[in-house]
């Protein structure tokens, strides 16, 4: 298959993807800034480096991923105050929510997670080379970076120094030359954390953080620098300079690459707009397949709007896809044994172009949405197999070793989006229905329904599929169809096959976002 070619910010164009090191992949994502809780806006940028690792992994690459924690930031020094405790007690509270919503959205963990304060002396070493070799200046207890010292300066944002000048302004107690100029070092303020330095006590500026700890772990020139595009510019740009600037090198990252953000009604989604999912709310609603789905249906370089509309079908692709696997591993359990045959080989013939459909969309800038059309239409075969061994009108041993390799396929390309596939997991809410409806039935329709329910959602369902049973043994279908219909609105899927019926959680279910000012 071809190489991967990604859209490189830096140059505006989409490349081939050249790695420093022939197998290898050196990948720094900025990590978030820990002072409040995650929204779907910052799990758009996990998801989608996400997806790039899986992918690289998947075509072979070896993955080194680092992504930081900024813990030295204004905002948690605020927030802090705010609340009157020392700035760790923020920092550790908000990296423990952030880890526990990756591990949920089925995130893999960065290999080094890096955080800002563990790396003062490196940082310190940096801005004192820069001073030493005219790049930087100190003034009244703070340094800054001088942007007119290097030409190269705004490549990454597409920035004018002299319309940078226009429209900057410089803050009372700041010393800049140039208002663009930025801080590499401040001056510590009463009550804020500090540390010593050659320029007094004080703590690092937020650019030269993933400067100093993306070149302390991956070294000048690696692969790959990610980040959402909010972050452009002032963040990457200074990013560059002042690496290019310390090393006398360049490129500090050979690859640029900028998701989108994700809007509501038109907005960014941001925790001042008050408009944001916060990603547990969002994951007592939803499983993480789905919340997963969403945010790779669209391409990472395009914003995305969500609403509860596109919650609820990309519910419904999950639930397809869960499906199509779900019946796969029904026949491949009736079949002893895989004779295989012509209809095998054309669902293993459809198994294999999926493969290659998907990972030449992959290849095009991570193509996710027509990565999925792929996977999706070996959905469609599958199910096109599957349900003619159901309705009787195919062997189950004849098309087994077709079966089980497009189920195979399913799984393993779906991975690659960081989707399970799982049973859904049992959303409390379900089983809370399920319960009612099951105590609704029993005073509905009492000779079908006269023994005890039992208590989880398995006793539950089966106590009512039990009841729907007796009601069709006495050829009562209009009663076993409305047992269905109320089953499927309590969010439980009934299929009815040769074999019996089979059911499963269904995946949709609502979501509305909080009415706002939560995060008062
Ligand atoms: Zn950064």
């Amino acid at each position: 298959m071809g190489p991967l070619r990604l859209h490189n910010t830096l140059t505006k164009k989409i490349e081939e993807f050249v790695p420093r090191d022939s197998g290898k992949a050196a990948l720094y994502v900025c990590g978030p800034t820990v002072y409040d809780s995650s929204h779907l806006g910052h799990m758009r940028a996990a998801i989608a480096f996400d997806v790039l690792r899986r992918y690289l992994e998947w075509k072979g690459f070896q993955v080194m991923h680092v992504q930081n924690l900024t813990d030295v930031d204004d905002r948690i020094i605020q927030r802090a105050q705010n609340e009157g405790v020392p700035t760790d007690v923020v920092t550790e509270r908000y990296i423990g929510e952030y880890r526990q919503a990756l591990q949920a959205l089925n995130i893999l963990q960065p290999h080094i997670e890096p955080r800002a304060s563990r790396h003062i002396p490196e940082m310190v070493e940096m801005i004192k080379a820069l001073i030493e070799r005219g790049y930087a200046y100190y003034a009244e207890g703070d340094v800054y970076f001088d942007v007119t010292k290097l030409s190269a300066y705004g490549k990454l944002s597409g920035r004018v120094l002299e319309e940078l000048k226009a429209g900057a302004r410089v803050e009372p107690g700041e010393f800049k030359r140039h208002p663009a100029d930025f801080a590499l070092w401040k001056r510590a303020k009463p009550g804020e954390p500090n540390w010593e330095s050659p320029w007094g006590r004080g703590r690092p500026g937020w650019h030269i953080e993933c400067s100093a700890m993306s070149l302390k772990y991956l070294g000048m020139g690696f692969d790959i620098h990610g980040g959402g595009d909010d972050l452009i510019f002032p963040h990457h740009e200074n990013e560059i300079a002042q690496s290019e600037a310390y090393t006398g090198r360049e490129p500090f990252a050979r690859y640029w690459i900028h998701n989108a953000m994700v809007m509501v009604r038109g907005e960014k989604m941001s925790k001042s707009l008050h408009n944001y999912f916060a990603v547990m709310d969002a994951m007592r609603r939803y499983p993480a397949d789905v919340i997963r789905y969403t945010l790779a249906s669209v391409h990472y370089r395009k914003p995305i709007e969500v609403d509860e509309e596109r919650f609820v079908d990309a519910a419904r692709a999950v639930d397809r896809l869960r499906g199509a696997v779900a019946s796969a591993d029904a026949v491949i359990a009736r079949a002893k044994s895989g004779i295989g045959g012509p209809a095998s080989q054309h669902l293993a013939g459809a198994a294999q172009r999926a493969r290659e459909t998907f990972e030449a969309a992959m290849d095009d800038d991570l193509n996710t949405a027509g990565a999925l059309a792929a996977i999706f239409n070996l959905v469609a075969e599958t199910n096109r197999a599957t349900d003619e061994v159901a309705k009787g009108q195919s062997d189950a041993a004849q098309l087994q070793p077709g079966v089980a390799t497009a189920r195979a396929t399913l799984k393993e390309l779906a991975g690659v989006i960081g989707l399970v596939l799982g049973e859904a997991p049992v959303d409390a809410r379900v089983a809370e229905r399920v319960r009612d409806l099951a105590a609704a039935l029993r005073r509905e329709a009492g000779p079908l329904f006269t023994d005890h329910p039992g208590q989880n959602l398995d006793e539950l369902v089966s106590y009512i599929l039990a009841g729907r049973e007796r009601a069709r043994a006495k050829k009562d279908f209009s009663t076993a169809d409305r047992i269905r219909g109320r089953l499927a609105e309590a969010g439980i899927v009934v299929e009815d096959l040769p074999t019996g019926p089979r059911w499963r959680v269904a995946a949709a279910d609502g979501l509305r976002p909080p009415t706002g000012g939560a995060d008062a």
